[in-house]
């Protein structure tokens, strides 16, 4: 096997040798990528994301995904033999942390004992796994582990867009560190998501502005930040809490009583919740059911603004899906133009 780069390779330097590399590396044009970047494994997609758009442009890094783009969040994942295989040849792993990844507790084992590790969620306030409330069936019951959900943080921080620029920030950081030459890079490439995120802070300010108070039943928890952040409030998940398992058919009835005497509004599926059981309680308590996008998952080699697609495409969902209850503010009075050649008033005559 050959041996894993050194980090310190990654460094821009000036000295004759790195030169020598440099000319050699033009020379043999395409291959340079292969033998000179370090591998970059992520985690989870969003994670994915998020170190893509760092690494555009500079390239340093072959960043990978462990899991299929395809599947959703990895609350269920077991990586297979070749996905451990390709963990013992990583020097840097991404993870989004909080709990979302739980298969790296054992993975990580077969991981270079030096290998460096970054948790892009590091420093975020998490909501709980219940965010405050209590489950539609009254029951708190513990993780196998003995603990409460209301101990469990909720992972699903990144779906947040504030939240997005501090993940994105922490891997900067720690890609700066690792690559020292770099830092003008990664500087700029926080600077353009944090201009992005702007973008849709205004987006979600407008609809906070016209949706108050919307009432909804989610899957797992996915969107009780992105929920937040939209001034709507997640009453209950149609899982048992803290689980993706199919609702029993008593979950259900206890749920359309919450729709009923809570005026619920909508119920939100992740795209890989089964929607089965929430077409059949929409139906029922005549509320849409409908699919909003987790960015948990998406193509292998997503555009570079994806999560801002997926956030603008779930606000223009979600502004069909609710219609707005509170008129808009009206514009600001727009300034009196002041006369361009005002005329001098003559004084009368005196005789
Ligand atoms: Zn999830």
């Amino acid at each position: 096997m050959p041996e894993r780069p050194k980090l310190t390779r990654r460094r821009v330097c000036h000295s004759l040798a790195c030169l020598a590399v440099a000319l050699w590396a033009i020379l043999l044009g395409p291959a340079r990528a292969s033998l000179a970047a370090e591998r970059v494994v992520c985690a989870s997609y969003p994670v994915f994301l998020f170190t893509r758009f760092l690494n555009d442009g500079r390239d340093l890094f072959q960043v990978e995904l462990l899991t299929n783009p395809a599947a959703g969040c990895p609350h269920e994942f077991a990586p297979t033999p070749r996905d451990l295989e390709r963990l013992t040849q990583t020097g840097i792993l991404v993870k989004n942390g909080l709990g979302l990844e739980p298969y790296l507790d054992r993975a990580l084992r077969v991981a270079p004992p030096d290998i460096e590790v970054i948790d892009a969620s590091q420093g975020i306030p998490p909501l709980s796994i219940i965010w405050g409330r209590v489950d539609v069936d009254g029951s708190m019951a513990p993780w196998p582990d003995g603990r409460q959900p209301a101990m469990i943080p909720n992972p699903h921080a990144f779906l947040s867009p504030k939240f997005s620029l501090a993940m994105v920030g922490n891997i900067a950081r720690a890609l700066t560190r690792l690559d020292p030459g770099g830092a003008d890079h990664y500087a700029g490439r926080l600077a353009e998501w944090e201009l992005m995120t702007q973008g849709l802070e205004e987006l979600l300010g407008r609809f906070r502005e016209t949706h108050r108070g919307y009432k909804l039943i989610t899957s797992h928890g996915f969107m009780d930040y992105l929920a937040r952040d939209l001034g709507l409030a997640v009453l209950a998940d149609l899982s048992p809490m803290g689980t993706e398992s199919p609702p029993s058919a008593q979950r259900l009835s206890l749920l359309g009583r919450l729709v009923e005497q809570e005026k619920i509004a909508a119920i939100l599926l992740d795209p890989e919740a089964d929607p089965a059981a929430a077409r059949t309680l929409g139906r029922e308590a005549n509320v849409p059911a409908a699919i909003i996008d987790s960015a948990a998952s998406g193509p292998p080699d997503p555009p570079l603004d994806f999560f801002q697609r997926v956030i603008r495409e779930d606000i223009e969902l979600l502004g069909k899906l609710l219609p707005a209850n509170v008129q808009p503010p009206p514009p600001p009075p727009r300034p009196v133009p002041a006369p361009s050649d005002p005329r001098p008033v003559e004084a009368p005559a005196l005789d």
